[in-house]
């Protein structure tokens, strides 16, 4: 008998092992074995295939031993991983990676997942009362710990008890007990107990929808009925969660699991928090700063009689060994991390969701006030439903808009600090007011990215319609779409000045100055550096909420549907570098993330503020933004990537080659571009120099495909497949690193 396994490293193949006598009526699909591989190492792979067909052309080794007593991957689980591994052009080794917790994955011999244990005390049940009674003899403490306990467990009807609940008992010491225990009246022993799943009581029921949310549902259910998968656009604060937990409730009473999707563990916690209030302990909470352990638990749990009806987590539960899924809910669906880049397999959750919840034929709900092209253009065509809700919860007013244009202010001098004199005027009356304050400002500085500093010009390719980087080393402009390369022009070609810059300025300045200019405020910052620690992300948050920070500066991480209830004014520094990013989506982008910040202001019951700083406010995207013109925003957005030939529009790939040799990266990816052009022709761009060419020794290269959106999948694999094993068979591109990045972002 023989099995093919999948082994937990960047394989394509399954690897064929012999199954030993003994372990024949022990194995079976989605089970667990130790195998050899290499030399002296063993890996903890995953039985794909039980069989008898002897491989013909190799001596197959055995298999270790059987990790598991059932199976760990079901069925519609392998069905997932090898759709990833197909579409997203990614080894099945690395999906298997992807997918399970590392202690589930050990290549250790013993599995590494320890169960947590604690110990409990029993009476010894083999020893007559009578004859116990003798055996404590004069110990009177004893005698005194053994009747309370026996009048306990006949009270409570139990009979056993945990032994850090003995200290209540008067005259327990551990003496005592050792007493008892050495005298075998006691006996001890341990028991294994989860280390998440502490039982917790609902608390209440779901709040009852408004007329408006009820409609919404209602509608819902109805487009669920010949669509697998709908768009709630709704905008900020209209109450789409409550929608969520109401089409939760609904597929529970059917007897199935909902899956809740958020882009960003950071938002896990506060939703957390509003779910256990309606299911208690029926809801899980699964993602990568859950310590592994816990991991495998949650795992395990899905596994049993009884798993978790909820599970709420960030990209990687969609891996979860799921029973009865009937709901995915995709909230932000919009948001750009939900997209893996790195590693492999690079995956985007959302679509992903919807081939989990089409393999369990579930149903998908995507959620956003600021819905991805993409999707939005599904709706338009029919393939998805979509509700639209206009209003805020409770009647609350939309945020009142206001731009700031600093390229007048500074012509005008009135730009003395990075706040315009009205962003300070209106932050400073909110404060007072005991409001809190939010600032954005882009990610951190980037500095390939040229500006006039006079009038917010930025350098465009002419063919890709998108801002070029500045090269110092060459001093050259560069499109890192087509490789096009242009001069650094000496004025700029708008305003005649000479006043081209890089861009830099980042958040800490921001909160620097921010600090000085609001001595008697305490400000807070958010960025990739304040959150690396493991609970860093949620102490900022809840500090916020509990109002120990007055003023917060952050990223977009900032922006991303948390819910704050007392933000007077929202504020936006220099919102002209969010368009600027040399990205096709970088508008898509700037008004999602404008949109979303504007969303945090003016929660509660009073009209918030939003405040853009902008030195160029004619372009049309301030428009819509104004008048929360989404369907305008989206028209016009639409029709450009058309015309540029973008998504929806198009497939695009990005082939990446990386070696440290330098002469075969770019010889390599020039032979790949050469042989792929005749059949694919102006679809393929490149290669090109990434912005960033080299990491870690590693020289890179890419080549950008541009794929008609009706081409075939499959075909196009099998193609490159073919191409890259034909580069292969030149010994000197044997080990060149080729790998795809399907659906870029
Ligand atoms: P969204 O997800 O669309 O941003 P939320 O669901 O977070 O909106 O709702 C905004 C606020 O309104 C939240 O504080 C929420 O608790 C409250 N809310 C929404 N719907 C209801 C309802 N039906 N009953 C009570 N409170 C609600
Ligand atoms: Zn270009
Ligand atoms: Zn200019």
């Amino acid at each position: 008998m023989y099995a093919d396994v999948i082994l937990p490293l960047p394989f394509s193949d399954l690897y064929t092992y012999t199954v030993p006598v003994e372990m024949q009526n022990k194995i079976a699909k989605g089970f667990r074995v130790i195998v050899p591989f290499g030399t002296r190492k063993h890996y903890t792979a995953i039985v794909k295939r039980v069989h008898n067909n002897a491989p013909k052309n190799f001596k197959t080794k055995e298999i270790h031993s059987i990790v598991d007593s059932q199976l760990v991957i079901n069925d519609i689980q392998f069905k997932l991983w090898e759709w990833i591994s197909f579409y997203y052009m990614s080894p099945i080794g690395d999906v298997y990676n992807a997918a399970m917790p590392s202690s589930m994955k050990s290549d250790n011999i013993k599995s590494k997942f320890k169960p947590k244990t604690e110990t409990y005390l029993k009476i010894n049940t083999n020893i007559d009362t009578d004859l116990i009674v003798e055996i404590i003899g004069r110990a009177k403490k004893q005698k005194s710990l053994f009747k309370q306990l026996y009048n306990y467990f006949e009270e409570k009807e139990i009979n056993k008890i945990n032994k850090s609940d003995l200290s209540n008992f008067t005259n327990y010491s551990p003496s005592v007990l050792n007493g008892l225990l050495q005298k075998e009246i006691l006996q001890a022993f341990d028991l294994e107990v989860g280390r998440i799943n502490n039982e917790v009581k609902p608390l209440r029921e779901p709040y009852p929808l408004s007329e408006a949310q009820n409609k919404s549902f209602e509608n819902i259910i109805n487009v669920f009925k010949d669509k697998s998968t709908c768009l709630l656009h709704g905008v900020t604060s209209s109450g789409k969660t409550e929608i969520y937990i109401h089409l939760i409730e609904h597929f529970k009473k059917q007897n199935k699991q909902t899956l809740y999707l958020l882009p960003e563990i950071a938002l896990t916690s506060q939703l957390k928090q509003r779910l256990i209030a309606v299911y208690g302990s029926k809801i899980g909470v699964y993602h990568s700063k859950i310590n592994d352990n816990e991991r495998a638990e949650i795992w395990r749990k899905m596994l049993s009689n009884e798993p978790y009806e909820i599970i709420v987590g960030v990209r990687s539960s969609l891996f979860l060994p799921f029973q009865n899924l009937g709901l995915v809910i995709v909230d932000e669906e919009h948001e750009t991390s939900y997209k893996q880049n790195e590693p492999a397999p690079r995956y985007h959750a959302r679509d992903t969701a919807i081939m989990l919840a089409h393999l369990f034929n579930a149903k998908t709900i995507l959620g956003s006030a600021t819905p991805s092209l993409e999707s939005y253009n599904n709706a338009v065509i029919g393939k998805y439903g979509i509700i639209n809700l206009k209003d805020r919860y409770n009647n609350l007013l939309m945020p009142d808009i206001k731009i700031e244009n600093t390229y007048e202010l500074i012509k005008r001098k009135k730009m003395k600090t990075v706040l315009s004199p009205a962003l300070n005027t209106a932050m400073q009356k909110s404060l007072d007011e005991g409001e809190q304050v939010i600032l954005f400002r882009n990610r951190r500085g980037f500095s390939s990215l040229l500006e006039c500093k006079q009038c917010a010009w930025n350098p465009k390719c002419a063919k890709c319609d998108v801002t070029l980087t500045y090269h110092k080393m060459r001093n050259r402009m560069v499109c890192h779409y087509c490789n096009t390369s242009y001069k650094v022009p000496s004025i700029c070609p708008s305003c005649h000045s000479e006043t081209l810059e890089t861009l830099g300025k980042g958040t800490e300045q921001l909160e620097e100055e921010v600090s000085k200019l609001f001595p008697n405020y305490t400000v807070g910052r958010m960025d990739m550096d304040t959150t690396r620690g493991r609970d860093s992300y949620d102490k900022i948050i809840k500090k916020f909420q509990k109002k120990q920070i007055d003023i917060l500066v952050g990223t977009q991480m900032l922006s991303k549907g948390l819910d704050f209830d007392n933000v007077g004014i929202v504020g936006i520094i220099s919102a002209d570098s969010l368009l600027n990013y040399p990205d096709f989506r970088s508008h898509e982008r700037g008004f999602q993330l404008m949109m979303q910040a504007a969303g945090r202001a003016g929660r509660n019951k009073k009209q918030g503020k939003v405040i853009i700083q902008s030195s160029d406010p004619t372009q049309p995207i301030y428009d819509y933004i104004l008048n929360y013109n989404y369907e305008g925003f989206y028209t016009e957005q639409i029709a450009e990537r058309k015309l540029f030939r973008y998504p929806p529009f198009t497939r695009l790939i990005s082939i990446i080659f990386k070696d440290k040799n330098e002469y075969k990266v770019e010889k390599g990816s020039n032979l790949f571009a050469r042989t792929i052009k005749p059949s694919l022709g102006n679809m393929v761009l490149g290669p090109n120099k990434p912005v960033i060419s080299r990491i870690q020794q590693y020289n890179i290269r890419e080549i950008l495909l541009k794929l008609d959106i009706n081409m075939s999948v499959s075909k196009i694999r099998d193609f490159l497949k073919q191409v890259e094993l034909q580069l292969r068979e030149d010994n000197e591109f044997k080990y060149l690193h080729i790998y795809y990045d399907v659906d870029i972002i």
